[in-house]
């Protein structure tokens, strides 16, 4: 068994390997194998706040829960307004700024969508 894709033009199922392409060898078609195997998982992360709505870098959420501050002892208390949140690939999804505490980082599990 061979796990090759589909012809993406022709929809063969003859597709071959060679030198980091795929070939179709019935229309001839040619695609970088790797393509494939990336189209799935990171580049088409989706980050969803709290109660499932999809985030988006630039949006302003509110916290739903307080959170502890590792360090300074400070709490960001729920309900604080965050403006103009950054999604980043990580733990800690959500890099951004919140009045009197400066940068930090969230988890979009913790917020919601304004
Ligand atoms: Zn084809």
């Amino acid at each position: 068994m061979n796990a090759l894709p589909p012809c993406p033009k022709c929809n063969s199922e003859f597709t071959y390997e060679d030198g980091g392409l795929f070939i179709c060898p019935e229309c001839a078609h040619e695609w970088p194998a790797q393509a494939a195997a990336e189209s799935g998982a990171d580049s088409a992360k989706v980050y969803r706040d709290a109660v499932g709505n999809i985030l988006q870098d630039g949006d302003t959420v509110t916290v739903i829960k307080d959170l502890k501050l590792k360090g300074s002892g400070g709490v960001v208390k729920v309900g604080t307004k965050v403006k103009n949140i950054r999604l980043v690939d990580s733990d800690h999804d959500i890099d951004c700024k919140i009045d009197g505490f400066g940068a930090m980082s969230l988890k979009s599990e913790f917020v919601k969508k304004v």
